[in-house]
């Protein structure tokens, strides 16, 4: 396995990674990569073990109902590309569950390629959203053939792949890419019909990346995002060779989906996971400055609280079922439940921005004016700081100050744009999450319920 700075070692490997104009090299050392790359360090050295063979428990495919329900809580305590290799890795290993039938070969590349991932503990990031030129046409159909990813060479040892793939969450901090189409191909489409595995230092791509980190001296204004945030990257795939073992799909149109489907699946349960955890944090942050402020008595403030309890305790009952419903497959291993999972991250993302609205209604509008710590250690100002920010005799100034920091920085700064976006965009946006929802709900019952219920033996034939 892998030490953390074996990890910050190894992203000197000549990949072409750009921020702000700018080529940057190496990672480690630019302001705002260096960071994000020291947070996935940091769950590398939590997870070492010297042992030669380990392999990283955080990895490993959940084989039975209880290990799946250990694993999901445990990816929300490490950094967002540990959780890309594992959404990957499961992914590919459904997808591939699902096809064994009908391409055996390419799921078995899918299995060796988990173990050597798995044994060389590297990182991967899930690159599935292409550009998609003109939303109204099909790939085929587009002006620049290039919009959706695509094989524009076939050799007979691997092929060539040109295209883009937008926002792909930090993308420029894993080893591999792993390529995926974004939706189902219709016939003709067969050259769009591509999934692999891609070295980030790979001839021929490019990441530029987009971050939403502070760009303060002062880390302690923004206490959680100075440490703990990851660029999205936009990937070029400038004609790309890639070996046959690493295609995982290459021309079958009609399993594309397959691949899109069951990353969005692993997608969608780190999402509810992660929003579970999140809707949470924010009723601690409302009860805490309400409390802070003095407000926590007034009827309204206790009904948006109530409001948010509900929401949060919703999100955590359909992980839950998504987790108690889980699904054995062939190979062994076993994945989140569709209906619930999607129906739960809906939910979630939907309501997100609702949940964040009372927190900044409960606060008041010093979670956007509130001076820094500095201004509080500085002696011509930190008196006043002190006397002007104090509200409920008992809790300390510095505190409420601390608190309004956290929020800012989470929910109404550079951070909280991005996840306000994110949470409704993120695992294929919310129609997806409907679509999904619709296929796997139980139709036919609800219909035979309505229909007793109305007395109507031989409705329409
Ligand atoms: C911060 C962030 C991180 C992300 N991380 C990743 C990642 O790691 N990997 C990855 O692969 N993706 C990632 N995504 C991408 C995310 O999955 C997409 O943003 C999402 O699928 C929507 O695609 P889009 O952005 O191209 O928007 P669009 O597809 O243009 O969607 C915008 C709206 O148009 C509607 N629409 C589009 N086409 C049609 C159509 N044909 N018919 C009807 N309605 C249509 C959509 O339903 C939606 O309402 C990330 C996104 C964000 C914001």
């Amino acid at each position: 396995m892998r030490t953390g700075p074996e990890y910050l070692k190894s992203l000197d490997d000549g990949r072409q990674t750009f921020f702000e104009g700018e080529r940057v090299d190496p990672i480690t050392e630019h302001p705002v990569m260096g960071t994000a790359a020291d947070w996935v360090a940091t769950s590398y050295e939590t997870f070492y073990d010297p042992a030669v063979g380990a392999t990283s428990p955080i990895l490993v495919p959940p084989r039975s109902a209880d290990e799946l329900r250990e694993r999901i809580p445990q990816l929300r305590r490490v950094d967002i590309v540990t959780r890309t290799t594992f959404g990957s890795l499961m992914a590919m290993l459904t997808a591939a569950d699902r096809l064994r039938d009908v391409q055996g070969a390419r799921s078995d590349n899918v299995l060796a390629y988990h173990q050597e991932a798995a044994l060389s503990d590297i990182r991967i990031t899930e690159c599935i959203t292409d550009a998609k030129g003109d939303r109204s046409l099909s790939p085929k159909d587009q002006p620049d053939p290039d919009a959706y990813v695509r094989i524009v060479d076939r050799a007979d040892d691997g092929v060539v792949i040109r295209g883009a793939k937008m926002h792909i969450t930090g993308a420029s901090f894993g080893h591999d890419l792993m390529v995926m189409p974004t939706k189902r191909m219709k016939a003709e489409e067969e050259d769009w019909s591509i999934a692999c595995a891609v070295p980030v230092n790979a001839p021929g791509v490019k990441i530029i990346n987009s971050s939403y980190a502070p760009r303060s001296a002062d880390t302690r204004h923004f206490p959680v995002t100075s440490h703990e945030h990851m660029p999205d990257g936009f990937v070029i795939f400038d004609d790309v060779f890639v070996p046959n073992e690493r295609v995982f799909l290459a021309g079958e149109g009609r399993y594309a989906a397959v691949f899109a489907h069951s990353l969005g699946l692993w997608e969608r349960i780190g999402g509810t996971s992660a929003m579970a955890e999140q809707a949470d944090l924010l009723v601690g942050f409302a009860h805490l400055v309400a409390d802070a402020n003095g407000t926590l008595k007034y009827s309204h403030v206790k009904e948006k609280i109530a409001e948010m309890v509900i929401h949060a305790s919703l999100i955590r009952a359909g992980l839950e079922a998504a987790l108690l419903h889980c699904v054995h497959t062939a190979d062994g291993f076993v994945h989140p439940n569709e209906l619930y999972t999607n129906a739960a991250k809906y939910h979630g993302a939907a309501n997100y921005n609702l949940m964040v609205r009372h927190v900044h209604d409960i606060a008041g509008g010093a979670v956007l004016t509130a001076p820094t710590i500095g201004d509080l250690e500085n002696p011509e100002t930190g008196e006043f700081v002190t006397k002007y920010l104090q509200g409920r005799k008992g809790v300390a100034a510095e505190h409420r100050l601390r608190l309004l920091h956290t929020i800012r920085d989470l929910t109404a700064d550079s951070h909280g744009g991005w996840h306000s976006v994110t949470n409704v965009q993120s695992g294929g946006g919310l129609y997806a999450q409907r679509i999904v929802s619709m296929n796997h709900y139980d139709m036919e019952r609800a219909r035979g319920l309505a229909l007793d219920a109305a007395g109507i033996a031989d409705w329409a034939s």
